[in-house]
């Protein structure tokens, strides 16, 4: 990938980062306010549970897109940025548009998504 496509993207995972730091900071208070006192009884204590997990969890996802906007910032410095980390060819540059932090092919996300077994669509 040429210099002008890799500051392309830098500039597109940089641009991202704000927000995804702005919604941790937002998910760390709501789940710090789900924790105040107040609770009465021992139904609100279990729904207040699940809200703050619910907010602990958000925060955590937002976390590891930090982490992954970072890898992928790094790995435009090392000049690996855009190529598959399990077969080694270039990955799509709309799929690299469309998600920037990719690491993989679409080929190689399928195939990895089809082998964790992992629920990818599921939502909390
Ligand atoms: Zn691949």
């Amino acid at each position: 990938m040429d210099a002008m496509r890799l500051e392309h993207f830098r500039s597109l995972l940089l641009s991202q980062l704000p927000q995804h730091n702005e919604h941790i900071r937002n998910d760390q208070a709501a789940a710090l306010e789900l924790s105040d006192d107040g609770v009465k009884d021992s139904s609100d204590l279990s729904m207040m549970d699940v809200n703050k997990e619910l907010a602990l969890r958000l925060g955590e996802r937002e976390s590891q897109m930090v982490a992954d906007i970072d890898q992928a910032l790094l790995r435009i410095k090392e000049g690996s940025y855009g190529i598959c980390a399990r077969c080694g060819k270039q990955i799509d540059e709309r799929r690299l548009e469309a998600l920037p932090i990719a690491r993989y092919c679409a080929d190689c996300q399928a195939a990895i998504e089809a082998a964790s077994g992992e629920d990818v669509t599921s939502t909390l």
